[in-house]
């Protein structure tokens, strides 16, 4: 029925709602890049290369670098809520395509990933940063690896202020055995940077000694 559906129904564009593919031509190529220059240790685009920006300096980051692909624009929020609420699995790998095209191959060990809060994943029965780290690690050549969990379950971010958002994930995540030295941790989404921090904090803790954040989507103030 699904494979039947799927013959009889155009397929949309879920940025820009034009009959073509999941991802238009045009909307892919309008996905506004972060390959310019930044700082190193957030990834915040910026004039000039800078070590440390406005957005990060004086905070304790438990990452040493992070990296996205897109600007968390209207275009990429369109793409990123039919990625993750509507299940759309085509979109994974246009979603890799993107951080491939703009982020260079981390050196890592293992590539692993930010897990979901139990209930919701339950809901959409399929996890964006899973599948992104999953075929990210093929195309890079890595071992992918599920080394976190959530000893209990997140309340949710959205709505929250940076300083409550740090509180509300600090502890949420806790590395499922001994990490490798050096890991790479992917997420859809960079937001304030304190769901990243809180789960490279845990991989620290578990042994790992170098971790590099990488996200398809990343918030610009
Ligand atoms: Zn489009
Ligand atoms: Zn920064």
């Amino acid at each position: 029925m699904g494979l039947l559906l799927d013959l009889l129904l155009p397929v949309r564009c879920v940025v820009c709602g034009a009959p073509s593919r999941l991802l238009c031509t045009a909307c892919l190529a309008g996905l506004r890049r972060l390959g310019g220059p930044r700082c190193a240790r957030c990834g915040a685009p910026t004039a000039w290369p800078v070590a440390r920006c406005r957005e990060c300096e004086g905070r304790r980051l438990a990452f040493a670098s992070a990296r996205s692909a897109v600007a968390y624009d209207a275009a990429a929020k369109a793409f990123v809520s039919a990625w993750k609420e509507r299940g759309l699995r085509g979109l994974a790998a246009e979603a890799t395509d993107v951080v491939v095209e703009v982020v260079p191959r981390p050196r890592a060990c293992a590539i692993t990933f930010v897990p979901p809060d139990a209930d919701r994943s339950l809901k959409r029965g399929h996890h964006p940063a899973e599948t992104l780290a999953r075929t990210l690690a093929r195309r890079w050549e890595l071992a992918a690896a599920a080394l976190l969990e959530r000893p209990r379950p997140a309340p949710p971010q959205r709505g929250l202020g940076l300083a409550d958002r740090r509180r509300n994930v600090r502890g949420a995540f806790r590395a499922r055995g001994r990490a490798p030295t050096r890991v790479a941790l992917v997420d859809d989404v960079y937001t304030s940077g304190a769901t990243a921090a809180a789960a490279a904090s845990a991989l620290r803790k578990a042994g790992a000694r170098h971790v590099d954040v990488i996200t398809f989507a990343r918030a610009v103030r």
